[in-house]
């Protein structure tokens, strides 16, 4: 990681719904809380972790798009990226 997101990011690690690996919302004042399942070990935490910086990195609270399209460019290794696997 070595975008500047351009502001803070506050990470909780909570448990959450099995399926649910993380979520990262916005918040009104600029910041972002990222949350992250208790149930995955540390790596998957870092993997989580870093794919939902790349959706707060690649603005995609803010842009117009479909949803597959910003879930190719927060699990592509950096943007803009070419399609890639469908992981979400
Ligand atoms: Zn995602």
């Amino acid at each position: 990681m070595t975008e500047n997101i351009g502001g803070e990011v506050f990470v909780r690690i909570i448990p959450l719904p099995m399926r649910v690996g993380a979520v990262v919302l916005p918040n009104d004042d600029g910041t972002y809380d990222v949350y992250i399942s208790s149930h995955l070990d540390q790596k998957q935490r870092e993997q989580k972790l870093a794919h939902e910086l790349r959706h707060v990195a690649g603005q995609h609270f803010y842009r117009e798009l479909d949803v597959t399209v910003a879930e190719d460019e927060a699990n592509a290794e950096k943007a803009p990226p070419r399609r890639g696997r469908k992981e979400r």
